[in-house]
């Protein structure tokens, strides 16, 4: 529904703030926002968070971008929309005529649409022919789809939401769930309150699930490989495995059971700090539960093992038949609303939407035959070897959408020298950011409320969202912006809503074949894959894993440890992640009065004991230092922290408070995700108070 002055509207839209996707009717009058008022919305029912329910101001703040900006200079100058998008298109042009194709490349927006991450990876990979694009989830869950590939065959969550409500033992490892899926906590904690559900929580912190779980554990940093499989070979060693299940729908045991060879309970309780008992227990725990899953997020994947241990919890999950039966399976909880649809329309550097792999000569012949230019069958750079490759020379230009990597990638230092050094850096975004800040062309783009699309969730669930107001004038929505640079550079591109883009999806890509919206309207969803009837899939797996032989593999994996174990001069770990408050770098909820208020700023929290120790108080200013650079914020003493561990939440309102000027180059083996609680810090007190 379209806003209109002097009418209240009620339109359906779906929250950005994370990747459990509530939907709910949103109130405008004109851009005034009345209130949300939940429906029944398939993810969250009649349930929001602070963030759902109040985050939304940040549409109307003033330092919304009203024109595009190029810079000259050390200035940047004001400029209408067909001169900012014709110069995009002549210096792409120019660029790719000098130095290639692959030169320049792409970032998808897991805030943006699926609509839009699509055309992101079409322009990248039709009208500029190369297969340099990539989206955000290079900085978070990438190794989780690594494993879920290697073992089961979709990188997804394996049921939804209420699968997880179903389980009799739910198992969370490096997630802190009531901050990051509020809503997904809220149903996990009625389910244990009803005496349905037993939850085990494994993490550095003791965050608010930790408090309430039936079992917390509390591991050495980088040991979740090590105590997973030294539990899966106990399982295995002492039949409690689920043999039919094992005989009927795997392959791979034998190697699988001599890659655990070492993992002894005792080598486990070594590494994790725990005792031989707590670990027995807690396989018989899992192997006596008819129903588990477990979830996983930051904590597991951004290591250097991420992948690794993602595979490893995939095999504990085989070993024990917890997939395709409701309430069972494998959840890498996602955190952008829609990091997981950028992924799924193909914004990645080897698979174009569906997660059909540019290797293949097949794929490439269907979207050749639609596109009418050839497809390149190399793999691309990911978003870190894009920052590489800009700074040793090979790239020249970049396309940014929506992401504020310099605070969210990992060495922001790193980071700015790769920004300097490109020819041509496009940002497009709500704001002038502090990305922005390195750009040479600002395009300003409309949020969610603005435009139509649809997002999909952590439980591969798409869902629609409608405009509830116009853009704000001097903007546009992404996808138009995609399209006009498009047409510039000579493609007949004739979108006339994103439902047309939606229906090119589901022509090319099998797994989407029945997607459309008319079978999305209002709050109608559909978990993919979809067949082309229209049917859905909530629960993967029932008739079979996603290989031609339909047996999931049982991946033998490989232990990665610390690269920047504390040591010496730098003799203290620091962790990072969310806080309930607000979403990500803070861009919009930091532009909300309300939740500003309540959390203005980063801090780090300190454990009683090291407070005591190094004679800290809670509100003294204290520095910590990497190897990479050093932040000065507030101390607060906290038991959610224990020993020599530090924490700081990500969500900081500039680059001045970013946990990322002490993070560093190391990164996941498989993926390049950064290892970014993977570091060794020192901490300095400050006479300041
Ligand atoms: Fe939004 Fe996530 Fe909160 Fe739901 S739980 S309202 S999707 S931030």
């Amino acid at each position: 529904s379209q806003a209109r002055e002097g009418y209240i509207q009620k339109t359906k839209t779906v929250c950005t703030y994370c990747g459990v996707g509530c939907s709910f009717d949103i109130w405008t009058k004109g851009r005034h926002i009345l209130k949300v008022e939940p429906q029944y919305g398939a993810a969250n029912g009649i349930s929001t968070c602070v963030k759902g329910k109040f985050g939304w101001d940040y549409v109307n703040s003033e330092d919304r971008l009203t024109s595009p900006l190029i810079r000259e200079g050390n200035h940047f100058r004001e400029v209408g929309w067909d001169e900012a998008l014709d110069y995009v298109a002549r210096r792409m042009t120019d660029i790719r005529a000098q130095y290639g194709a692959n030169a320049l490349s792409f970032i998808a927006s897991s805030k943006c649409t699926n609509e839009e991450a699509f055309l992101v990876q079409k322009m990248a990979r039709q009208v500029i022919g190369t297969n340099n694009v990539d989206n955000c989830s290079r900085y978070c869950q990438s190794p989780a789809t690594v494993g879920l590939v290697r073992t089961v065959g979709y990188g997804g969550d394996s049921g939804t939401i209420k699968d997880l409500e179903q389980a009799d033992l739910i198992i969370g490892i490096g997630t802190n769930t009531a901050e990051s899926h509020p809503v997904l906590a809220t149903r996990l904690k009625r389910a244990q309150k009803l005496g349905r559900q037993k939850i085990i929580m494994v993490d550095l912190r003791e965050h608010e699930m930790a408090r309430r779980a039936d079992l917390f554990l509390q591991p050495k940093p980088a040991s979740d490989f090590i105590w997973l499989s030294a539990v899966s070979r106990y399982i295995l060693d002492n039949g409690l495995a689920a043999e039919e299940f094992l005989a009927e729908h795997t392959i791979g045991l034998d190697e699988y059971r001599a890659s655990l060879e070492g993992y002894t309970l005792e080598y486990a309780a070594e590494a994790t700090g725990w005792s031989v008992e707590t670990l027995r227990d807690l396989a018989e725990m899992i192997a006596a539960h008819e129903r588990v899953c477990i979830m996983w997020a930051m904590g597991v994947t951004q290591q250097c093992g991420g992948s690794e241990t993602s595979t490893a919890i995939s095999n504990l999950l085989l070993v024990t038949g917890n997939y395709a039966r409701p309430g069972t399976g494998a959840y890498p909880l996602r955190g952008h609303n829609n990091v997981q649809g950028t992924s799924d329309m193909g914004a990645m550097p080897d698979q174009v939407s569906g997660y059909q792999k540019v290797a293949d000569p097949e794929v490439r012949a269907r979207f050749e035959a639609e596109w009418g230019t050839p497809i390149s069958p190399e793999r691309g750079l990911d978003n870190s070897q894009m920052v590489d490759a800009a700074i040793d020379g090979r790239l020249k230009a970049m396309w940014l959408t929506g992401e504020e990597m310099s605070l969210t990638d990992a060495d922001v230092n790193h980071l700015i020298k790769g920004y300097e050094a490109l020819e041509l850096f496009v940002v497009q975004d709500l704001y002038f950011t502090n990305t922005a800040r390195y750009a040479d062309v600002i395009l300003p783009a409309t949020p969610s409320l603005e435009k139509e699309g649809t997002f999909t969730s952590t439980e591969r669930r798409i869902q629609r969202l409608y405009a509830a107001m116009d853009p704000l004038p001097g903007t546009m929505p992404d996808w138009q912006i995609y399209q006009e640079v498009a047409r510039r550079m000579g493609f007949e591109w004739n979108y006339s809503y994103p439902g047309d883009i939606m229906d090119e999806v589901a022509r090319l890509s099998p797994m989407f074949a029945g997607v459309s919206y008319s079978r999305l309207q209002g709050y109608d969803t559909l978990c993919w894959p979809v067949a082309a009837d229209g049917t859905d899939t909530p629960l993967l797996y029932t008739e079979g894993f996603n290989f031609a032989d339909g047996k999931a593999r049982l991946y033998p994996a490989e232990y990665v440890g610390r690269s920047d174990a504390p040591a010496a001069e730098y003799d203290l770990h620091l962790n990072s992640g969310r806080m309930l408050e607000h979403f990500h770098e803070g861009n919009m909820t930091f532009r909300v009065p309300g939740i500003t208020a309540k959390t203005p700023d980063a801090f780090v929290e300190i454990s009683p004991e090291l407070a005591a120790e190094r004679g800290v108080d809670t509100g003294d200013w204290v520095r910590v230092v990497s190897k990479n650079g050093a932040l000065r914020l507030r101390a607060l003493v906290t038991e959610r922290v224990s020993g020599g561990e530090l924490y700081i939440p990500m969500n900081s309102r500039d680059l001045e408070g970013s946990v990322n000027l002490l993070t560093g180059q190391n990164r996941d083996t498989v993926t390049n995700t950064p290892a970014y609680k993977d570091t060794a810090v020192r901490l300095e007190v400050l006479d300041s108070r």
